[in-house]
């Protein structure tokens, strides 16, 4: 297959992945969609939205409830992403008082400490996995 074929077939891929994704849409449009987890409800014309020209306005359901998930306080994803993000910002520290080593700082205080705040992030937490 030519670098063009690639291209070509690439193109007509996503096309036909946007046709499915409004077909999705259209047929999510009419109904209620619930947040497994909390229960939480979109339906027709319940988009919250502050006036016709907020983006969430003309939001698909699926749209709807992925910005949902996002901040859902019991769905697992939305704690996935914060322990994510947490994580990033404590490799992040640690990166750094590596590199302070690598360039001569000799004291222990923050080894201690980084090394402290990363074995409380990796503990499971009380009663969990
Ligand atoms: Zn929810």
């Amino acid at each position: 297959m030519t670098e063009d074929q690639v291209r070509t077939e690439i193109a007509r891929l996503r096309a036909q992945l946007a046709a499915v994704e409004h077909w999705v849409d259209d047929l999510q449009s009419g109904m209620f969609i619930n947040c497994v987890y909390c229960g939480f409800r979109y339906g027709p014309g319940s988009i919250h939205a502050e006036s016709l020209d907020d983006p969430k306005a003309t939001a698909s359901m699926r749209d709807a409830l992925t910005a949902h998930v996002q901040q859902c306080p019991k769905h697992p994803l939305a704690a996935a992403e914060q322990r994510v993000a947490a994580l990033e910002k404590l490799l992040v520290s640690a990166a750094h008082a590596l590199r302070s080593y690598q360039y001569g700082n000799s004291a222990t205080d923050l080894a201690e400490e980084v090394a402290d705040a990363l074995d409380a992030a990796l503990r499971p937490p009380p009663g969990g996995a």
